[in-house]
């Protein structure tokens, strides 16, 4: 067993680095407020500018195709680069143009439909959300009743979407709807092209706990879109809506970030004379330990999928372990700082700048957004173990 890093990687590794040291001097995120909220490359001239930096390096689409703007990157040059990015909590946030709506676009999408929205979104000049939750459909994604019915050279669309992320900072949306309500509800969904100024698109802002706003509802009410925006197939959409090419599935975007708050909350503990409890310090030296076995998770999932496998439950422990583990180091980061660690960000006796109290919040969404904890320990139960379904 080989258990490191190439040369090659390392150094781009240090290549990443260095970028980061550049770009990201002391005190560029003072009074921040965005810092690992999805969107949060989205939400600040700094983040925008962040981004296009990205670009110009082909790093925004890293694994993308050269022809496509990105560097075709393998697996485990993605892993370092979201290792580190989410290390340096750096404003990359999720690009859902990059992860799916590209990727998708690249297999199932017309010619013209790739010239017209692949360089876009390589070269952070258009942002796209997701339209695929609704109010009754959510782990069961399926059952989803927006409508897009089929008129002359359009498509006309009527129904509502909800955890919409960066809809009212988006140029396009990625929208999932159904085209046949009379066919078994797999087999009837289409996937579109989405202006997302288009008439009779209204955007309602969802605050989270933390008092941010990152989420809406999305309302269609008879928006029009010319027929040339449905990708691939009619009724093929389910199976389009799975496609995740190359992409790094192993979240250590969230191990990373544990980790820099877990050595922050190490030194502050240090600093503080010795006045830790000793409960509190246990659990300091026990996450030291659960980050480690983060981050193997992870690296086990990359070091599949760069062999040609294909993780599958593998994908789903990572993912349930690094967010859980998020929730886990927030509630012993409060624990440590006491009556601090409730206030805000902007208080003038804020400690470690609030970030704790921002992660607490934060971190709720985590075991719900890109399929819930119990959903994960469905497909580790039947996948994995081989479980019946309950
Ligand atoms: C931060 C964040 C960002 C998001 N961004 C987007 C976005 O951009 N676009 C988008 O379309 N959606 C987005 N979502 C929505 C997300 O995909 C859904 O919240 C998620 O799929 C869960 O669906 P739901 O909220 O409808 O909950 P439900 O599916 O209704 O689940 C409710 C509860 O029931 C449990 N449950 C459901 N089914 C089962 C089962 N079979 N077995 C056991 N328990 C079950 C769940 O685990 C959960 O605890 C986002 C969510 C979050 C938190």
């Amino acid at each position: 067993m080989e258990f490191r890093f190439s040369e090659e990687e390392e150094s781009f590794r240090r290549e990443v680095r260095a970028f980061l040291d550049a770009e990201l001097r002391p005190g560029w995120n003072e009074g921040f407020d965005t810092e690992s909220e999805l969107g949060a490359d989205q939400a600040t001239e700094f983040g925008r500018q962040f981004n296009r930096k990205l670009a110009e390096r082909r790093w925004l689409a890293l694994p993308w195709p050269l022809e496509y703007g990105g560097a075709g990157a393998g697996v485990m040059q993605q892993v370092i680069y979201n290792e580190e990015m989410a290390y340096r909590g750096a404003p990359t946030g999720l690009n859902m143009g990059v992860a799916w709506v590209g990727p998708a676009l690249m297999i199932y999408g017309t010619d013209d439909q790739k010239q017209r929205f692949l360089p876009p979104i390589a070269g952070a000049k258009e942002i796209w959300c997701t339209l695929y939750s609704e109010p009754g459909a959510g782990s069961d994604l399926a059952s989803l009743q927006t409508r897009a019915v089929r008129d002359g050279d359009d498509y006309v669309i009527n129904g509502q979407k909800i955890w919409t992320s960066g809809a009212h900072r988006s140029d396009w949306g990625w929208l999932a709807a159904r085209t046949d309500p009379e066919a078994p509800k797999h087999k009837g969904i289409s996937m579109f092209l989405v202006p997302m100024k288009s008439p009779g698109i209204t955007i309602r802002p969802l605050v989270n706990m933390a008092g941010q706003h990152g989420f809406n509802e999305v309302f269609f009410q008879d928006v029009r879109i010319p027929a040339t925006y449905l990708v691939g197939q009619e009724n093929n959409g389910w199976y389009q809506l799975a496609v995740s090419l190359d992409f790094e599935r192993s979240s250590i975007a969230g191990v990373a970030r544990a980790k820099r708050w877990w050595e922050d909350l190490v030194a502050y503990a240090g600093d503080n004379g010795g006045r830790v409890q000793p409960a509190v310090r246990n659990r300091l030296g026990e996450i030291g330990i659960e980050i480690e076995v983060g981050q193997y998770l992870s690296y086990r999932v990359a070091s599949m999928q760069q062999s040609g496998k294909i993780p599958n439950y593998e994908a789903s422990i990572a993912k349930l372990y690094s967010s859980e583990l998020g929730q886990r180091l927030a509630r012993t980061g409060m624990d440590l700082l006491g009556l601090y660690g409730q206030l805000h960000p902007r208080s003038k006796h804020v400690r470690l700048r609030g970030r704790i109290e921002r992660y607490y919040q934060v971190s709720v969404a985590e075991t719900v957004g890109g399929g819930t904890s119990e959903v994960m320990r469905n497909i580790i139960a039947m996948r994995g173990l081989g479980l019946p379904r309950g």
